[in-house]
Parts: structure tokens; C-alpha cells; sequence
């Protein structure tokens, strides 16, 4: 990354009321306690790259966990730190990833205040008994309140997370939770398969027979029908997983810099960054975060630059590994897939011919369409996308 080159800020706050059943990303539950030292050593973190030259932040994303559990004074207090150590661009996406039951309409005005412009609702699904298998703490009524104070405090870019392939779930009440939702008119909607991921009470369940797990067939056919149904509804479907009205087309940006793998930073408890050159990754406990922030440096020192000191592993990437993630991430990617002229510009080298061969296969396949300008999945590609991507891992 040169000077002045733009990049992604992503800030992790890894505490929720409640960890759900299915739920393996790093996030805890019974921590609140902490919050307040943990914003604290945030600030520190994001005060490490005030040394480097002008980093220019375009979109900034506050993931979790649960960040609106953050009071909006201790908000103000990170975006004090990150007024003072980056320059931000003029027309900056700030998103806030929020849970239904959550917000209440004076705190999203100030949000509004604090200059968010983007808010990503964890609604899941519009069924009560589908929540609860969940273990979440909302109802879809919760989702509608939420939806309505974020529309009347002025958010226009709101996004509604749904999960799909859910024990007990059926086709009839996936079209249900669809209906239901694109009754309250989102500008933006991503849509996840539900996996069942090792260590979460959901598998363990699914594995001892208490639950039922989804057939991959059922599952398949639930996508294809979000792909009909959103259609007719006027989505655009510019990734695998994501939507956007048609009429009010705005792509997440920040998520859109993932997939055109773009620089960010990563900052808080097990966060990953990629940024010049490297991709590294913070250390996961919160606690552990803590005092490794403020701990003495001679304690931690860097094992590479970039990173700070909550800094655990860094990986210098080479120039064939950045051309692989780009076309793994970029084929994500529906509508603009991966341009031959981009490709060409990052690299020096034409994608047609470092890619010649699995491309023509990819082809053969009927996974991939190889068009004048881009490379991008077909509609079968992308009911079989994972399979593509390994084709570039
Ligand atoms: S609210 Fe989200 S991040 Fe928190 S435990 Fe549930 S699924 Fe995980």
C-alpha cells in the first residue's frame, strides 16, 4: 500500500448478552464488566498507526458481537481517537452492526449524531420458534421496532441479516420469513446458510439426533428461492450472499473492499487486518487483548511491521497468494466478477493467461461465465461458488 492509498477500518467489540446456540465467532457473553477498558484499549490500539504516514479511511465497520451494546459515549470516545490519528474520506460509510431489542430511537439518533450512516440488523428470521432454536433474544416484532426508529433517525442504508438451512425449518416458513421482510422494504439484505460449526451447543445437539439437520437439498432449494422471490421484488443480488434494492443500489462498501481485496485494518480481540502486505491477526480473549495493549512494549515486541502489540501472527503475502485471494474473493462478486482490466493494473499480468487453464476448465464446468471485459460465476457457479474458490486457494 502506498501513502494516501485508501483503506477499511473494521473495529471488533466481542460481547453479547447472550451467546446463541450456533454461534462460533469470538464473542462473549457475561463479559459487559469489561467494555469500558476494553473501548479504552481500542483508543490505544488505533493511537499505534498514528506513526505510519496519512492512512485515508473510507468506510469504517463496528462488527461483533454486539456493538450496539456500546453506550454512545463510549462511541464518541473511539471516534475521537480515530478523528485524531487517521484522515477520513468526505463521503465515509460508518456501519454499526446492531441486534433487534437492542436500539431504541434515542440511541439510534445518536448514532446519527456520531455520524453513522449504515446499520446491520441481526434479524435471522421472521419466525418465533426459529429464533428461539437460536437462543435469541428478539422476537420479529423487536426487528419491525428496530427497523422503524433506524428509518425515522434517518438511516437510509439499513441492512437485515436472514439465516437460511435451519433446524426445523421449512421451506414454507423460509417463504414466510422472507415475505415478512421484504414487507418492511430494506435497502439491503444478506442472506447466510446456517453451518454448524464445531464447539456450538447446535451441533452437539444436531449430532446427538435432539434436532433435525437440514438436507443439503432443502437447503439448495431455499437459496434458489431467495434468488426468484428477491428478483421480483426488485433485489439485485451483486454477491453470493448479499442484495441490494435495485432502485436504491448501494453495494455494502465495506464489505464490497473484502471482495476487491482492498486494504483494511483490523482493530480489537481477534481482528485481522490486511494491510501492507501483510495479514495479521490480534490475540482472541478480550482480557488477554487488554494486557497485551497495555502492557510494557519490551513485553510484545512486533514480530513484524505492520501490527501492534496485540499483534499474534503476521504473514507476509507474495504476489501469487494476493493474485489467488483476488480471484477467489473477486469471483464473489455477481455482477462486476473480476475485471481483466483491474487484474491487469494490480499485477502487471493478464488474468486470462496466469489463469488460463482453470479457467477453461471452470468453463467446461459451467461454473464460470468468461466474458469480454470480467470473469464471473454462472448461476450454477454459484450454487457450487465454494468449490470455485478452492480452484484459486
Ligand atoms: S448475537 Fe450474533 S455474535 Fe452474538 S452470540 Fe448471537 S450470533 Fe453470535
Amino acid at each position: 500500500m502506498t501513502a494516501n492509498q485508501s483503506t477499511a477500518l473494521y473495529i471488533h467489540i466481542p460481547f453479547c448478552r447472550l451467546k446463541c446456540s450456533y454461534c462460533d465467532f469470538n464473542t462473549y457473553a457475561g463479559m459487559d464488566a469489561l467494555i469500558p477498558i476494553y473501548v479504552d484499549a481500542i483508543c490505544d490500539e488505533i493511537r499505534h498507526y498514528q506513526g505510519d504516514s496519512e492512512i485515508y479511511i473510507e468506510t469504517i465497520f463496528f462488527g461483533g458481537g454486539t456493538p450496539s451494546l456500546l453506550s454512545s459515549e463510549l462511541l464518541a470516545k473511539i471516534f475521537t481517537s480515530i478523528n485524531r490519528t487517521f484522515k477520513l474520506q468526505s463521503d465515509l460509510e460508518i456501519t454499526l452492526e446492531a441486534n433487534p431489542g437492542t436500539l431504541t430511537k434515542p440511541y439510534l439518533d445518536s448514532l446519527i449524531s456520531l455520524g453513522f450512516n449504515r446499520i446491520s440488523i441481526g434479524a435471522q428470521s421472521a419466525i418465533t420458534d426459529e429464533l428461539q432454536l437460536l437462543d435469541r433474544l428478539h422476537t420479529f416484532n423487536h426487528v419491525i421496532e428496530s427497523f422503524k426508529y433506524a428509518t425515522s433517525a434517518g438511516f437510509h442504508q439499513i441492512n437485515l441479516d436472514l439465516l437460511y438451512g435451519l433446524p426445523n425449518q421449512t421451506e414454507s416458513s423460509w417463504q414466510d420469513t422472507l415475505s415478512q421482510v421484504v414487507d418492511l422494504r430494506p435497502q439491503h439484505l444478506s442472506l447466510y446458510a446456517l453451518s454448524l460449526e464445531n464447539g456450538t451447543p447446535m451441533l452437539a445437539r444436531a449430532s446427538s439426533g435432539t434436532i433435525p439437520t437440514p438436507d443439503q437439498d432443502t437447503v439448495t432449494n431455499m437459496y434458489e428461492h431467495a434468488e426468484t422471490f428477491l428478483a421480483l421484488h426488485n433485489y439485485t443480488q451483486y454477491e453470493v450472499c448479499n442484495w441490494t434494492k435495485t432502485s436504491n443500489y448501494h453495494e455494502c462498501q465495506h464489505n464490497l473492499r473484502y471482495w476487491l481485496n482492498l486494504p483494511y485494518i483490523g482493530i480489537g480481540a481477534g481482528a485481522h487486518s490486511w494491510y501492507k502486505q501483510h495479514r495479521y491477526t490480534n490475540t482472541k480473549l478480550p482480557y488477554h487483548y487488554i494486557q497485551r495493549i497495555n502492557s510494557n512494549p519490551d513485553k510484545h515486541p512486533l514480530a513484524t511491521h505492520p501490527g501492534t502489540q496485540a499483534t499474534i501472527q503476521s504473514t507476509l503475502i507474495d504476489d501469487e497468494t494476493e493474485m489467488n485471494e483476488t480471484m477467489m474473493l473477486g469471483l464473489h462478486l455477481l455482477v462486476n466478477g473480476v475485471s481483466y482490466r483491474d487484474f491487469e493494473k494490480r499485477f502487471g499480468t493478464k488474468l486470462e493467461h496466469q489463469y488460463k487453464r482453470t479457467l477453461s476448465h471452470l468453463e467446461d464446468k459451467g461454473l464460470i461465465q468468461i466474458g469480454s471485459t470480467n470473469v464471473r460465476l454462472t448461476s450454477s457457479g454459484r450454487l457450487l461458488a465454494n468449490r470455485v474458490f478452492s480452484e484459486f486457494v
